[in-house]
């Protein structure tokens, strides 16, 4: 069976690595030639509004998934017409637009940051009234790893951060003082099963996760209940297929939602050797109607990512528990490059081998 994928990054590879054992073929489509993808798999180079490279992708193919949220919906759409395509177009559609995203939690009785539209300065201004300071402005479409946002943190920063992002569909957020960000990462099949993944805490630098820790440290059931009772509304919702993830803020005890990606995600890169079931076989059994895998985490695991760097893998691979992920891309400046999982028994042995992984690349800083 022939899987094609929009997207040909590192999600889509180690998709592909875990549907390799399961006898799944795929094919990737890509703008960029030198997609990580395309070094283990089938890859179609063209551009999303390029009809003929479309068909040519979907040619033969059993089923779409897609690896990245900012598809263009219009490439989605025609493909969708040939072609069973999961996660739904629709749950793409919400999490492509910030502000469609948090009123979409918001009419689903879930906390989000106070938000508001803007288009002008001046809904900017009235924006600022109901939010009060500090605040965040962000882009409505194509933010990820913190960019198209600037925290305003008093009248000082408006005029700068208006002259970078001003002209553009906006949205401005209250500042939400967290006590850390959780993430959590459910799945649902094509016959409706659920299976929820432990929450997971993250540690972001410079807006670019950095460090996963699985199961999240000091987690209680009733936390990971409500983390689960809103993904499941949240899915039931979309008639969600597939692994979805959704970024959480804590605070006092409740979980507010940030934001949510439909799709593989990096806070769940653990799973590959921290739990049953990888979130990358899980989503291939969803999106194919097969039972889903066991989400129970095997002891504790920490994830970094290496982020435009390339430490020395021998210094890496002497840790005990240390699993190296190399995506097979140019290491430039804030890049994500590959990831490294640390598995283990106890805590004490997880934090002892994290010491060690984070001097090592301490030392091969760029
Ligand atoms: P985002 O691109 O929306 O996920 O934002 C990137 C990061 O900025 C998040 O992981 C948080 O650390 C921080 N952030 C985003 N929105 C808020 C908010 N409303 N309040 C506080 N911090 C935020």
């Amino acid at each position: 069976m022939q899987i094609g994928v929009l997207g040909g990054g590192q999600l889509g590879r180690m998709l592909a690595l875990a549907g390799y054992p399961l006898g799944l073929g795929f094919r990737f489509f890509d703008t960029a030639p030198e997609a990580p993808a395309g070094q283990l798999a089938e890859l179609v180079v063209g551009d999303y509004a390029d009809e003929e490279a479309l068909a040519r992708f979907a040619e033969g193919l059993s089923l779409l998934t897609y690896e990245f949220e900012n598809v263009p919906l219009a490439a989605v759409a025609r493909l969708a017409q040939s072609l069973p395509v999961y996660p739904p177009p629709g749950a793409l559609e919400v999490a492509q637009d910030r502000l469609a995203e948090k009123t979409f939690f918001q009419g689903l009785g879930i906390p989000t940051p106070l938000f508001y539209p803007v288009q002008t300065h001046n809904d900017l201004l009235d924006g600022l009234e109901r939010t009060g300071w500090p605040a965040l402005l962000k882009t409505r479409r194509m933010g990820y790893d913190g960019k198209g946002q600037r925290l305003l943190r008093s009248p000082a920063d408006l005029e700068a951060a208006w002259a970078q992002l001003g002209g553009q569909p906006l949205i401005l957020e209250a500042f939400v003082p967290f006590e850390r960000e959780l993430s959590i990462l459910a799945v649902r099949s094509t016959r409706g099963q659920v299976a929820f993944y432990p929450l997971v805490e993250n540690h972001h630098e410079k807006g670019i996760l950095r460090k996963s820790l699985a199961p999240a440290p000091a987690t209680s059931a009733r936390l990971q209940h409500q983390a689960e009772e809103l993904a499941r509304r949240v899915m039931e919702r979309l008639d969600y297929v597939g692994v979805l993830a959704i970024e959480l803020f804590e605070m006092e005890g409740v979980l507010w939602a940030n934001e949510m990606a439909p799709r593989v995600h990096n806070s769940g890169h653990w799973t590959l050797e921290g739990a049953e079931t990888s979130q990358f076989e899980n989503h291939l059994r969803a999106i194919l109607g097969l039972p889903l895998g066991s989400t129970a985490p095997r002891g504790r695991a920490a994830m970094l990512n290496l982020i435009g760097q390339r430490p020395e893998f021998a210094r890496v691979l002497e840790i005990p528990g240390a699993h190296l992920h190399w995506y097979g891309k140019e290491v430039r400046p804030g890049r994500k490059v590959g990831h490294v999982t640390l598995r283990a028994d106890t805590p004490e042995v997880l934090q002892a081998d994290l010491r060690r992984l984070e001097a090592v690349l301490a030392e091969t800083k760029d």
